[in-house]
């Protein structure tokens, strides 16, 4: 297999045989051999029914439907699991991504490149809702990851393979894919791609996509940071937070013994108390952390990129 293309979608019934047409137009006359993987994320329209129409006059199409809707993260997952192209393009189902642009993304891999992801430069969607805060998420994600694109999240991308295969999406994981690769040490590039209003239906996304968004973020850092030493964080987190406290009641203790100050009118005490709990709590999460780590230390996977005689 030559190209996989992954389509994780909700809802979608009315763009599915146009989006279809294009494909097939547009990977029949590249002459590879194709396959459209389909994932259907819980839909309640007949997005499966008319899926299933396509699938009976056309080979290419492999369909997965969920029992419910996990999200576009784990419908990419599950697509990628069952992708096998030695180039896989993932796009969104509603034609707001051209099928067009597939030959130079596919060139694009085929020039060493690893992943290639489309940057919707004039973006066709509402601006105060949707672009100027996508601006911004773009920037901070930019400087949180130490690695820069203008559009992390734009639903059109070309991979090879093997970081499909590398990749573990959840949540809202799958805005921050050339970020994940990246720290993987695949080569990432961008490439402008065309963009166009959602034509029939409405975006899946509401406002939560802000705090889930922001939470996500947290979550990469922390994992890419933190997650083979927990305890570098929350060590010293505990320390700083133990020493201070310790530090109040040892004065208090001191004025209390030699200038017989009483401690029933010190509300320093309990902040010098409070100080120390919550120093040895942020301890214990940093060892239970480790322990976490270190018990999952064989199911660590190493990405390999070549081998010799072996
Ligand atoms: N989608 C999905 N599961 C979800 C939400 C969205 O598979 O829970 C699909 C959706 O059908 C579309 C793509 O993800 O193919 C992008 O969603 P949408 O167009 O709503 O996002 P927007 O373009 O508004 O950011
Ligand atoms: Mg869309």
């Amino acid at each position: 297999m030559d190209i996989s293309v992954v389509i994780p979608l909700l809802n979608e019934s009315e763009s599915l045989p146009e989006l279809h047409q294009q494909l097939t137009e547009v990977l029949s006359a590249m002459g590879q051999e194709y396959e459209l993987v389909f994932v259907d994320d819980g839909s309640s329209d007949n997005s499966f029914a008319i899926l299933e129409q396509l699938h009976e006059n056309d080979s290419h199409i492999k369909v997965i439907r969920f029992q419910k809707n996990y999200g576009k993260a784990v419908g990419l997952s599950e697509g990628f699991a069952l992708a096998s192209g030695t180039f896989v393009i993932t796009m969104d189902a509603d034609l707001q991504d051209d099928p067009k642009e597939i030959p130079e993304l596919v060139a694009t891999l085929e020039s060493g490149y690893d992943l290639v992801s489309g940057w919707k430069k004039k973006r066709f969607d509402p601006k105060l809702t949707k672009n100027l805060p996508s601006k911004l998420f773009n920037s901070v994600v930019a400087k949180a990851a130490g690695f820069k694109l203008h559009d992390f999240n734009c639903g059109l991308k070309g991979y090879r393979l093997e970081v499909t295969r590398s990749l573990r999406l959840y949540g809202q994981l799958h805005r921050f894919i050339p970020v994940l690769a990246h720290w993987n040490g695949f080569r990432v590039t961008e490439k402008i791609v065309e963009h166009h209003p959602r034509k029939y239906g409405e975006s899946k996304y509401g406002l939560s996509r802000f705090t889930s968004g922001f939470f996500d973020l947290i979550t990469i850092i922390f994992l890419s940071r933190f997650k083979k030493r927990p305890l570098h964080l929350f060590g010293s987190a505990g320390l700083t937070s133990f020493l201070a406290g310790l530090a109040i009641t040892v004065y208090l203790a001191v004025e209390r013994i030699f200038y017989q100050k009483y401690l029933s009118d010190r509300p320093l005490l309990w902040l010098g108390i409070l100080l120390i709990l919550i120093g040895v709590q942020f301890f214990g999460v940093g060892l239970i952390g480790e322990m976490i780590t270190d018990s999952q230390a064989g199911k660590r996977t190493v990405l390999v990129r070549n081998r010799i005689g072996c």
